[in-house]
């Protein structure tokens, strides 16, 4: 129940990770995307991380295609 981040927002923040990949990495153990600077992964608190830009940019495109389809109408507005 942490993550209350609206749709949309995570659709906007997938569509900037995959514009600037290198300013991100990917934790090794859940393979979310966590800012270049952390140390640790704030989800799982990894210490082990993907840096290839490549690899950022297709685990953004996947983030961004999890979105449920079906959106209700009040989140639209
Ligand atoms: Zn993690």
């Amino acid at each position: 129940m942490s993550n209350n981040e609206s749709l949309a927002a995570r659709g906007e923040r997938a569509a900037l990770i995959a514009r600037e990949p290198e300013l991100y990495k990917i934790c090794e153990g859940c393979e979310s995307i966590v800012i270049r600077d952390a140390a640790t992964c704030p989800n799982c608190h990894g210490y082990r991380f993907d840096t290839d830009p490549d690899r950022v940019r297709i685990q953004a495109g996947v983030l961004g295609k999890r979105l449920p389809t079906s959106v209700p109408p009040s989140e639209l507005t």
